[in-house]
């Protein structure tokens, strides 16, 4: 029987996998992988990564793939990923789909599901542009659609929010575009292996959040049923 969960979320900017693979990641206690949430950890801590990789993200283009396959290569091999992970922003390119794929051969770690989330792009731009990040949590929050109770202020933290360079208009026109060009191929790639799952993502995180467990669910039931014995035996 399954008792781990080895997801990968995808989908393009601002379709809310952060959001996901965060509830996901509180409700079956497995980590939550973003590579971008690593590179703005680096660049915020001032590390040599962060400054290499700092102009690509304000401009809305990728990273080169070598940096990125060796931040996740690093990150699965040595973090406790004993009951699974959830990856979030990568892959993007079929080379790192297909690096990935060695990597989770060698260390026997294959992917149990791919949840693309399909957003149209007018509400991919609206969402993006009334997005604003917590400098201390990275919690998320939209000027309109999510609002904190004080305006500019985390409900969970109380650190200001800000908005993220890479979320100015052109520049989330330059990711929508990077996205369709580099990206969106990999749909066939997972579609191929037979492990693509597409979910609506319009309406509240919550519902999106349900559409996402009936995949889980479906799929991967036997996963459920652990997790829900475990979490019975927590208690
Ligand atoms: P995200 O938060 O996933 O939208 O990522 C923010 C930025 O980080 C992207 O626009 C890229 O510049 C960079 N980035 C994150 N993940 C990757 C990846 N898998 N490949 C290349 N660049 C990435």
């Amino acid at each position: 029987m399954r008792n781990h969960l080895r997801l990968i979320l995808f989908g393009p900017p601002g379709a809310g996998k952060g959001t996901q693979a965060d509830m996901l990641s509180a409700r079956f206690s497995v980590p939550h992988i973003s590579t971008g949430d690593m590179f703005r950890e680096a660049v915020s801590r001032g590390e040599p990564l962060g400054m290499r990789v700092k102009s690509f993200m304000d401009r809305g283009m990728l990273v080169s793939d070598d940096l990125v396959i060796d931040l996740v290569e690093e990150r699965l091999k040595h973090e406790n990923n004993k009951e699974g992970f959830i990856l979030d922003g990568f892959p993007r390119t079929l080379n790192q789909a297909q690096s990935l794929e060695i990597l989770l051969e060698k260390i026997q770690l294959p992917i149990d599901a791919v949840i693309n989330i399909e957003v149209p792009e007018e509400e991919l731009i609206k969402r993006l542009s009334g997005r604003r990040v917590c400098q201390g949590c990275g919690q998320n929050y939209h000027i309109l659609f999510s609002p904190p109770p004080e305006p500019g202020v985390c409900a969970k933290c109380g650190s200001r929010l800000y908005q993220r360079d890479d979320d100015k208009e052109e520049v989330i026109r330059r990711r929508l575009k990077v996205y369709q060009e580099q990206t969106e191929a990999l749909l066939e790639f997972y579609e191929r292996k037979g492990s693509l799952h597409t979910v609506d993502g319009s309406g509240s995180r919550e519902l999106i959040f349900s559409r996402v467990l009936d995949v889980i669910e479906k799929e991967l039931n036997d996963y459920i049923e652990v997790a829900a014995r475990d979490r019975i035996d927590k208690k």
